[in-house]
Order: structure tokens, then sequence, then C-alpha cells
């Protein structure tokens, strides 16, 4: 039944577009949060005596767990809802450069 097939496809790939979009929010609230994280971390770094005592070995270590969390988030959550790969650099990205898949 060839009609009940393209309907089928056509509601993958609006999932595919709905998941996309999902996790395209997630990366940017990422983002936002990383950024905001690592500025308020240079900061302290400038005024250790801003929150009470920190030291400059557990701020530096407090960045770079903030980096990996971060790159690891993105290694979950920055793939394609289609064939699960790397979604490379460019957030507008329109179509899954791996598979083809339609994004948004
Ligand atoms: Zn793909």
């Amino acid at each position: 039944m060839p009609k009940e097939r393209t309907k089928m496809e056509k509601r993958d790939a609006q999932t595919i577009m709905r998941e996309f979009t999902v996790r395209r929010t997630r990366q940017i609230s990422a983002i936002a949060a990383a950024v905001f994280l690592v500025l308020l971390f240079a900061v302290l770094y400038k005024r250790p005596d801003l929150f009470g005592e920190f030291s400059k070995d557990t701020l530096f270590l407090a960045q770079v767990l903030l980096i990996l969390a971060f790159l690891n988030f993105t290694a979950f959550n920055w793939l394609c809802p289609s064939c699960k790969k790397y979604l490379g650099s460019d957030m507008n990205r329109r179509v899954c450069k791996q598979c083809g898949a339609r994004l948004r």
C-alpha cells in the first residue's frame, strides 16, 4: 500500500524535526549556561573573595569539569535524530550532512 507508506514517512519526518527542535533548544540552553558559568568562574578567579573563599586551584578544577560536562552533554545531545551522528558546529543546520534527513 504505497499511499500509507508515504503517510508514515511523513510522520517520521515530522518526528525527526520535532526531536531536532528539542535537541536544539537543549543545546542552546546548555551553551547559555556554560557561557554564564565560565564568565562567573572568570570573575571569581579575579575576585576569589567574592562569595567566600575559593582557591584558584578549586576554580581551575571547576572550569575544567564544566568544560568536560559540556562536551559530554554535547556528545549525547547534539546528534541527528535520524542517524544519531554528530551534527557538527552549525546550529542552524537544516539538513543532516550524514544521512540527509530534514531537520527543520
Ligand atoms: Zn542524520
